[in-house]
Formats: C-alpha cells, structure tokens, sequence
C-alpha cells in the first residue's frame, strides 16, 4: 500500500490516537500518501448533536492541525485532509457550506445512514426493498454531484430479504459507479472486525459488473494504517472477484 484515503481521527469520538501517531505509523509502514477523512460535521437544523462525528465546534482544529501536520512532515510523507461524508439530500447544502471555507482536499462517501442519522443506522439487517432502493438511489445520487472521490465500504447496508432484489439494486449501484468512474472501497475495519461487509455477496456482483476497487483502512486506531496482514486479506478478498485495485486515486475537487 502507498496511499490510504480513509482515517479517522479522536474528533469522531469513536477513534483514537493523534494525527501524529497515524502519521508516524503510517511512515513506518512506507506509505506515501495519508489521507485524513475524519466524519464530516453536519448542521442539523433542529439542533441534533452527532455522537460519531466532527463536532461543529471542532472543524477549524481538525482542519488547522492537519495544516500544521501536512507543513512538518512535507518531505517525508504527502498529508490529505478530507472527508468522509453521507449524503442526505436535506441537508447536504448546509454541510457544504460549513466547509467551504476551509481548504480541504477530499470527500468520500459512506452513507451511514438513509436521508439522516435520525433513522436507523443502515448496518441494522433489514429486508424492506423499498429501503435498500432508497440507499442505492441516494448513493447514486451522492456520487452524481461529483463531489466524491470514492465511494466507501458500498455494501454497509445490510439488506438480509430476497437475494434476487439484493442483486437487482446492488448491480444498479455497481453499474452506476462504473459509469461515473467512482472507485468502490475494500474496507478492512469491516473485513478484520468481521463485520457484515465487505461481504462476498457484493463483490461478485462488482467483479462481473468490472468494477474498479480501492483498499481503504478505515482506520479508527493506529496499529490500523496499513497493518500487513489486513493488506494481504484485503488484497486476497479484491483478487478473489478479479477487481482492478487502485494503488493510488485521483481526487475529485469537491469545490468545483
Ligand atoms: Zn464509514
Ligand atoms: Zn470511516
């Protein structure tokens, strides 16, 4: 691995480490590109506080250590600071503009949630197919803003009904994310943690769509940049379907 675009920091309050630690272990362990995308803060208007996320109050701290970091350690290793962000129709403008001042690199998507984290976390097993439409149709429609580098772990949600509208709507994202150009993310958190996904089920559709692939750490602590033996079953898991992996990825200006 030389480049990992997925990495969270303690301001997410599930993770932990510094961003110096995550730098340095990611330097050990020779990577050349750390992309920072801790979860992005999101103004809700009815006053919400987000328990897994970037508090409001927090962003310009987030932001200027990273500043600081990516300065110091410029010869040695290149610093991205980004994202990692739903996309809720109603409030994606509002969270847009909360960061626009700021001189970020990156966003990837993870739709943790379908239209706000107001309803149920998407991991939840469900087998409504009206459901998982809505997670493949806001996905799309995320990626189709143009703002989103890649898409992360694509098959978080968790639909356990009918296997045949599992794969209907899963190839509808597959094929939209090829036609797009968007990479779909290997996430080892999910892999090594055992998680649902990425599940099996998922990427044989994407290997026979030909979907390209990204491994992402989806580091929430430091021994999980770049650990050698989650590289190997991450890149064992992406050979398995025949997936093109990306070593390194060309980021899409969210500003533009
Ligand atoms: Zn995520
Ligand atoms: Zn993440």
């Amino acid at each position: 691995m030389i480049a990992n675009y997925h990495t969270h920091t303690a301001r997410c309050h599930h993770a932990s480490g510094t961003e110096r630690e995550y730098i340095e272990k990611a330097i050990a362990e020779g990577l050349e590109i750390m992309g920072f995308s801790d979860h992005v803060p999101m103004p809700f208007p009815d006053g919400h506080q987000s328990g897994f996320r970037v508090r409001i109050e927090e962003l310009e701290d987030y932001i200027r250590t990273l500043e600081a970091l990516r300065e110091e350690y410029k010869d040695r290793i290149k610093i991205l600071i980004g994202f990692e962000a739903e996309y809720y129709p109603a409030y994606f403008d509002a969270m847009m503009e909360l960061i626009a001042p700021y001189d970020y690199d990156y966003m990837i998507l993870g739709q943790h949630f379908i239209d706000n984290e107001m309803s149920p976390y998407v991991s939840a097993p469900v087998t409504d197919e009206a459901l998982l439409t809505r997670y493949v149709d806001q996905v799309l429609a995320g990626l189709a803003t143009g703002k989103y580098t890649y898409l992360a772990h694509p098959d978080v949600y968790n639909f356990v009904g009918d296997e045949d509208v599992y794969y209907k709507h899963m190839k509808r994202l597959c094929e939209g994310c090829k036609q797009m150009d968007i990479p779909i993310e290997v996430n080892l958190l999910g892999l090594m943690g055992g998680r649902h996904y990425p599940s099996n089920r998922f990427y044989r559709i994407a290997g026979e769509v030909g979907n390209v692939a990204i491994i992402g750490c989806d580091a929430h602590h430091t021994k999980d940049v770049a650990d050698p033996e989650a590289l190997r079953a991450g890149e064992e898991f992406a050979a398995k379907y025949g997936l093109q992996v990306l070593e390194t990825i060309e980021l899409r200006d969210p500003k533009k």
